[in-house]
């Protein structure tokens, strides 16, 4: 069994679709989703509906609890409270209700997973470095921890007190460690690639790759700015920042 992990959807269809069809082609079954689902792109209530279909087992978001009211967005910049205040348009009481219902975390037998960090989920704090991961290796119930948040993929692993910050894109984890591993971001990615990002998770193999897959950038710009939503939502897709 495969594993597809995805998150930060932001509402970019394109994007979304263009994962699935890499996700299937490489055997993928069975999808877990680390939340955004919308928010900043054209399509939210799209890809609430494609994340229904593929039944991906969802954690929330910080942008899925604003839309749905349940956090307040004083801490969301003007452009992504735009975003937060159109997408509440498009959206029906039932999608609404699907993100409001989704849970913080989840765990299987394999791992566990979180929007931003095991410490305080609703406060969607950043893992942007090593010191950041601290709490959430403590807290960890299995030796893997997937995450989303930052846009940016990462792997980080813990042999004994050390943490280290891996650029491998592949890797097989090991018994003697326990490994956070952020996803990137499907619909917006800011590591300065603007490929679509996702992981491909093999419990049996042990293995986790993060992979890129080409979208139509363009159309998606384009319904963002059809939709009159912030341009720079657009402009930043071009370079994945
Ligand atoms: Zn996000």
């Amino acid at each position: 069994m495969r594993y597809g992990i995805i998150s930060d959807i932001h509402g970019n269809l394109e994007a979304f679709e263009a994962v699935l069809e890499e996700c299937r082609n490489q055997g993928v079954r069975q999808y877990f989703c680390i939340g955004d689902i919308v928010g900043y792109g054209a399509n939210p209530a799209e890809c609430i509906a494609l994340n229904r279909k593929i039944k991906a087992i969802t954690v929330a978001g910080n942008h899925d609890w604003a839309v749905c009211g349940k956090m307040k967005t004083d801490q969301f910049n003007d452009v992504a409270q735009e975003a937060v205040d159109w997408t509440q348009q498009q959206l029906s009481t039932e999608d609404l209700k699907y993100l409001n219902d989704l849970p913080l975390e989840w765990v299987n037998d394999d791992f566990q997973m979180v929007h931003g960090s095991l410490n305080h989920p609703e406060e969607f704090n950043y893992i942007m470095d090593t010191r950041d991961t601290n709490d959430t290796f403590y807290m960890m119930k299995k030796n893997l921890c997937f995450v989303g948040h930052t846009h940016k993929p990462q792997i980080y692993a813990k042999t004994g007190d050390y943490i280290a910050l891996s650029d491998a894109q592949n890797i097989v984890t090991d018994k003697a460690s326990t490994y956070v591993v952020n996803v990137g971001s499907v619909g917006q990615p800011r590591d300065g690639n603007r490929d679509a990002c996702y992981a491909i998770f093999d419990p049996d193999l042990n293995e986790i790759n993060i992979n890129r897959a080409n979208y139509d950038i363009r159309k998606a710009q384009d319904k963002i700015l059809n939709a009159g939503l912030p341009a720079v939502l657009a402009k930043r897709l071009s370079i994945g920042q």
